[in-house]
């Protein structure tokens, strides 16, 4: 079952109207919530973002936090994996004729699903994954989770056809984020984070990793940083609801790190793994919100 402006239905008979704004226009915000054990992860947080992205394209929030949570909690339910990740979209809806400006009277589109939540194979974990990089040629308000995402189709493409799993995107000299995901770094046994500003998505699994490093006593350092402070590093990382945190073991066919580290994922990136996964742990025991 799916959610569709008020309705629960089976995806096969949900329709939108092909004059729905997110279908001409991407005029559209999403979330992807990850659930474990059908506890959802940071949902406050995420419905924070969803009205900070609303707030951005000028959208008035169609449901408030409560009916946001009982429509995930109802979602989450009828769903069959106890591992999930539930997507929701709201676009600025219809309207009679094909016109950038925005409808007089907007009725917007309100949909949610849920799919299964696969853990990222161990093989990518334990061996690392490979990245390439491209110049971050998105628009500026990157903060946003909107779902025009042509810019990060076209860069996340880049690296399927080298093989790889992500595009570590650089503007003007400076990291930002991958196609999909936020980059961290370590360095001289500190770990870097970029600055969240409008040229990336502010990542709830990001805040999470911070917090992490914040409690277990990382040398942590939150900045602008160099793509050469990419290019030099220790460790990379990628992070996100879905994949958590991954390490990158190459980047752009050189391989992360030097000595007996370089190609492999690092002594940061295990402890850091391991955080996570006990942090999970005690989400899904109810000893914490997340
Ligand atoms: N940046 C971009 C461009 C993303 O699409 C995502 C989510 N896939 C992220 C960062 C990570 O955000 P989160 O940790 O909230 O999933």
């Amino acid at each position: 079952m799916i959610y569709l402006n008020g309705e629960y239905l089976p995806i096969s008979e949900a329709k939108v109207s092909v004059m729905d704004r997110g279908f001409l226009f991407g005029d559209g915000v999403y979330e992807v919530i990850p659930v474990y054990s059908r506890k959802p992860f940071r949902l406050a947080d995420h419905l924070r973002r969803l009205d900070a992205s609303l707030a951005g394209i000028r959208l008035a929030n169609p449901l408030g936090a409560a009916e946001w949570t009982a429509l995930v909690v109802r979602i989450v339910e009828q769903a069959e994996a106890d591992d999930q990740q539930v997507y929701l979209q709201v676009t600025r809806g219809a309207s009679a004729t094909r016109n950038h400006a925005f409808p007089k009277i907007v009725s917007p589109t309100v949909f949610a699903m849920s799919e299964p939540l696969l853990p990222p194979p161990a093989e990518q974990r334990e061996q690392g994954i490979a990245a390439v990089s491209a110049a971050d040629n998105r628009w500026l308000r990157c903060d946003l989770k909107a779902t025009s995402l042509l810019a990060n189709c076209l860069l996340r493409q880049l690296a399927v056809e080298a093989g790889c799993a992500e595009t570590i995107l650089f503007r003007d000299g400076f990291l930002t984020e991958g196609a999909a995901s936020n980059i961290f770094v370590v360095r001289d046994g500190r770990l870097l984070a970029p600055l969240k500003n409008h040229l990336m998505l502010p990542g709830i699994t990001y805040d999470v990793v911070l917090e992490l490093a914040a409690g277990n006593g990382l040398e942590v350092a939150v900045r602008d940083v160099l793509e050469q402070e990419v290019r030099g590093a220790c460790e990379l990382w990628m992070t996100s609801s879905t994949k958590e945190v991954l390490p990158i073991v190459s980047l752009d066919g050189r391989p992360v790190g030097t000595g007996l580290n370089a190609g492999k994922p690092g002594p940061m990136f295990e402890k850091m793994y391991g955080w996570y996964q006990e942090f999970k742990q005690s989400v899904m025991h109810g000893e914490s919100h997340g």
